[in-house]
């Protein structure tokens, strides 16, 4: 075991690492905080870290550090689970919006051009800088809408649980062997609590007429399926589902005595044993702060939180921030065919659900159950049609049908689409022109600012274009476009689907982690990084599951370390 430090060598290190960073250095006057594992966010990938470690050590003291709060009883529950927002999906679009605080806002967009009168206002030369106003980000190669979901649980308090497997080409560049993937992926899909049947009844009409309309347009050629969700039908209600969330992949650890969690601390750095160490002796949170007990740290704070810690730990290795790939996202809504809907009232499987509808509700002019279940169905990407399509009714940012439709009658179509993968897409932290650490302007929360530097290229662009024609066509076998939500690219950044920015490979010049202890930095022995950003490759699909299922490794190897280090 490694010997404790003194009070004044954790003096010492705080001073050290304090100076000219955005840090406190606040000494804790509890004292140090002893763990064997220190786990930086409370998102899926932590949580799966979590599972895994406590599985496989019941014994081990895993210490959670989130800078959000616990917006809930339940620990990092999905919030889609009120009742409220299954019986209104549209009302639940106000939580994402909120949920969602944008990392990266350029000058331009902080420009008040009809301020008139004696207002205080910016001088020549000066800007905004605060909450994530930032005067280094060139607006056109802004990921605009790229956000972060600062809670208990991460943004999987309100994502919509979409978990394909990924294609073989969107795994090209993962160092883990197919196989071994494959078994890994099965093992997230049991964590996260994979359903493909909860939307797939044969009576759920909305599903199946949307389902069987493709297919009968586009044939069986293209795979069409329903979307693989992280969701269960509710037994004591079919009515509801429930949505898996942070807190299905905790599951029972949450109640380990090993396990604790602090909300609303920020997990500001990582500090090595001594300088040029490989070996991190412990970790640098805000208003506190843990010592050489701690044996293992592992962060999962998100595609830019985790980079972010890592460089302002100074952890700036070559790689870092960079080959980022986000997908672009094509979107729009259509009003179902009147023909589909008159064809509802004549289909035998809906006869039982229609007559018991019209019986309770003769005025209302839709033969649809008001609680039938939306549908949930996925053209997945192959070569030929290289992007992921949802087609399906949830609530995002955005896509709010309100009072202009009956929700009943709307379907949503959502394109994702991959960027072609390049060292010069990148999340920076620091000066672009200044050799090593520089100290920068702070985020919201005092973490270094982000600035993004991301272009899509020639060939992401065309495409684009194939995507956004084959969703036009495709929303045409179904219905009209719903007015103001044609079709349209969204704000870059909007998919929240950043990989590669702490990519996990074989070389050091070109990745953050490494292959073979499974997402360790290269050059640490006891720092594991986890999340989208651990993923090297450019993908069409959601990436969670893929993040998920390099968690599990990731999480035996830090099993084996402390088994080691014991
Ligand atoms: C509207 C929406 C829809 C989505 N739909 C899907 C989908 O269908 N399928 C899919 O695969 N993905 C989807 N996603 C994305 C999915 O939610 C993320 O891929 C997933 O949550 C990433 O998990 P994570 O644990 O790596 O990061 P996060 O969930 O982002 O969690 C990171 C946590 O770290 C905390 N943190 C950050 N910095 C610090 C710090 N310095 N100290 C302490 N804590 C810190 C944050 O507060 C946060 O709670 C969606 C997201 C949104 C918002």
């Amino acid at each position: 075991m490694p010997k404790r430090f003194s009070d004044e060598d954790i003096q010492k290190i705080i001073d050290t690492h304090s100076q000219g960073t955005h840090s406190q250095g606040a000494v804790d006057p509890e004292g140090p905080y002893l763990t064997d594992v220190l786990i930086a966010g409370s998102g899926p990938v932590g949580c799966a870290y979590a599972r895994t470690i406590l599985d496989k050590q019941p014994g081990a003291r895993v210490l959670m550090i989130e800078i959000g709060s616990q917006d809930g009883p339940v620990i990092g529950a999905h919030h889609k689970n009120s009742i409220k927002y299954q019986k209104d999906i549209d009302s639940f679009v106000h939580v994402v919006q909120g949920a969602l605080q944008p990392l990266s806002i350029s000058q331009e967009e902080t420009h008040l051009s009809t301020l008139g009168g004696d207002a205080w206002r910016l001088r020549p030369n000066q800007s905004l800088v605060m909450h994530s106003r930032n005067p280094k980000q060139q607006p056109e190669v802004n990921l605009r809408a790229s956000a972060a979901t600062r809670t208990v649980g991460g943004m999987a308090t309100h994502w919509t649980c979409c978990c394909p497997i990924p294609h073989e080409d969107e795994r090209r560049n993962n160092p883990i062997p197919w196989e071994e993937l494959e078994k890994l992926l099965n093992r997230a899909s049991q964590l996260l609590n994979i359903d493909k049947g909860a939307f797939d009844a044969k009576d759920f009409i909305r599903h199946q007429v949307v389902k069987s309309t493709l297919l009968k347009a586009l044939g069986e050629e293209r795979g069409i399926t329903a979307l693989p969700l992280a969701v269960k039908r509710r037994p004591e209600n079919q009515n509801y589902v429930t949505w898996s969330g942070s807190d299905t992949i905790l599951g029972d650890a949450v109640t380990s005595e090993g396990f604790t969690l602090w909300a609303e601390h920020r997990v500001t750095k990582v500090v090595p044993r001594g300088p040029n160490s490989p070996e991190i002796a412990g970790a640098m949170l805000r208003n506190l702060r843990t010592n050489d007990d701690v044996f293992t740290v592992v962060v999962c704070c998100g595609a830019v939180g985790t980079p972010q810690v890592l460089y302002n730990s100074r952890i700036n290795s070559e790689a870092l921030g960079r080959y980022l790939c986000e997908q672009s996202l094509a979107f729009c809504q259509i009003v179902l065919k009147q023909e589909l809907v008159d064809g509802i009232e004549t289909n035998p499987d809906f006869a039982a659900k229609v007559k018991a509808h019209r019986d309770r509700y003769p005025y209302d002019p839709l033969p649809i159950p008001f609680h039938d279940p939306e549908p949930q169905i996925m053209i997945p990407y192959s070569t030929e049609h290289p992007y992921h399509v949802q087609i399906h009714r949830d609530a995002f940012s955005y896509g709010e049908v309100g009072s202009k439709a009956d929700s009943r009658t709307v379907v949503d179509l959502r394109y994702f689409g991959k960027q072609q993968i390049s060292k010069d897409n990148r999340v920076s932290f620091g000066d672009e022109h200044a050799r090593g650490w520089q100290p920068g302007i702070s985020d919201i929360y005092g973490m270094p600012q982000p600035t993004f530097y991301v272009t899509r290229s020639e060939e992401d662009h065309i495409l684009d274009h194939k995507m956004m024609a084959d969703m036009t066509a495709v929303a045409n076998t179904m219905g009209a476009f719903l007015p103001g939500s044609l079709p349209q690219f969204m704000e870059p950044g909007l998919a929240l689907h950043i990989t590669g920015t702490t990519r996990i490979g074989k070389d050091k010049n070109d990745s953050v982690a490494d292959e073979f202890s499974f997402s360790v930095v290269h050059g640490y022995q006891n720092l594991w990084v986890g999340g989208n950003g651990c993923i090297p490759d450019s993908t069409a699909c959601n990436p969670t599951l893929t993040s998920v299922a390099i968690a599990i490794k990731g999480a035996e190897a830090v099993v084996d370390y402390l088994k080691k280090s014991a």
